[in-house]
């Protein structure tokens, strides 16, 4: 029984963010001075599970954990232990995750034990100064401890960078060659309007056509139909051996082969990153204690995927087009 929506598109792909908190406040992502959601306000483990556990009867393949950070939640590993057991039916492909790497030289064996393969690391320079400035909170050293240790675990890890005008363009050939080096795909992504930052998106942004054509200077780039189930498309770089992703909502709209949606950790579902309809998911849950409510709240929801989102950096308001923060979507 698959989740078709309103434009023929099957949605096999959850992104959950079990929390809005973060030990980071990236520049592009949080304001120093965040307000989080009150604690009570959360779903529990055990409702995030049945919630995954209902769409991944109605046919998720793929779920990704995410946030905030999302190995900073109490316990977040009682939940990907629960979650394992629907690797193990065979019932879900893939459960991986989106993490900045802080907690990760804790957790990389437990992941791996509980069969995670894969996992996006986020990481937009390698250069311990500029990492301090762009998380404001963050350790560098501590990251790299924890690739080396996801690697160790057999972890296979995909790097995102975002991509700021400024601040990393000149990086990302270095970025690159170090990345491919160690085995690992880089991907790098176009700052989306979301959320009210500290400073003004119109002087971070990059587009990412831009950054190619640079890269073509000493880089042979050759077009590959690589897919993960994301957005981004690739490219086999020559003189790396290694591949390179481009994540371009501004410049190129993925939106016709969109197979997602996002859960918050309040259990309101998100239809599309870039627009705002939603639905809650969390009174149905709370109802009953059998899952048909939330069943027919999760159709009714999938009867209302937009077919895309408008972006606009827009230089003259410099309002986010969605007010929300990727933190609470998980991006
Ligand atoms: N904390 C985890 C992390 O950083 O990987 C997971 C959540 S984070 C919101 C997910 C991804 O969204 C990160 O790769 C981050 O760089 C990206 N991101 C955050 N705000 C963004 C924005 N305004 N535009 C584009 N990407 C953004
Ligand atoms: Fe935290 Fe990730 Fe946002 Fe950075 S991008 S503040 S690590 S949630």
């Amino acid at each position: 029984m698959d989740m078709i929506d309103p434009f023929g598109r099957s949605i096999s792909y959850l992104r959950v963010s079990v929390t809005d908190r973060c030990d980071f406040r990236c520049t592009y992502c949080m304001a120093e001075d965040m307000a989080f959601l009150p604690k009570k306000d959360l779903l529990s483990l055990e409702e995030i599970d049945r919630l995954c556990t209902v769409f991944i009867e109605k046919g998720v393949k793929k779920l990704r954990l995410t946030g905030g950070e999302p190995l900073v939640r109490k316990n977040i590993m009682y939940l990907v232990r629960q979650l394992s057991r629907h690797l193990d039916s065979g019932a879900l492909e893939e459960l991986t995750l989106t993490t900045n790497g802080s907690q990760l030289s804790r957790f990389a064996r437990e992941l791996a034990d509980c069969g995670v393969k894969r996992i996006n690391v986020s990481l937009d320079t390698l250069d311990a100064d500029k990492f301090h400035a762009i998380t404001r909170w963050g350790n560098l050293a501590k990251v790299m401890e924890g690739i080396d240790a996801a690697q160790a675990a057999g972890l296979h890890i995909k790097l995102n960078a975002v991509a700021l005008k400024g601040f990393n363009d000149l990086e990302i050939p270095e970025m690159l060659r170090w990345a491919n080096g160690r085995g690992m795909d880089l991907t790098v992504i176009e700052t989306m309007p979301m959320g009210e930052i500290d400073g003004d998106r119109t002087d971070q942004y990059l587009p990412l056509s831009l950054l190619r054509a640079n890269l073509e200077r000493q880089f042979t780039l050759t077009d590959i139909p690589f897919k993960t189930g994301g957005p981004a498309r690739y490219v086999q770089v020559a003189e790396t051996g290694g591949r390179l992703g481009f994540i371009t909502p501004m410049t190129h709209n993925f939106c016709e082969s969109c197979n997602r949606v996002r859960l918050t950790c309040t259990g309101t579902l998100y239809m599309c990153l870039g627009q705002n309809d939603d639905a809650d998911l969390r009174a149905p849950l709370r109802a009953s204690e059998g899952n048909e409510l939330l069943s027919d709240a999760i159709d009714e929801a999938i009867g209302r995927k937009p077919k895309g989102h408008d972006f606009v950096i827009d230089r003259r308001t410099n309002r986010p087009s969605v007010s929300r923060h990727m933190s609470v979507t998980g991006g």
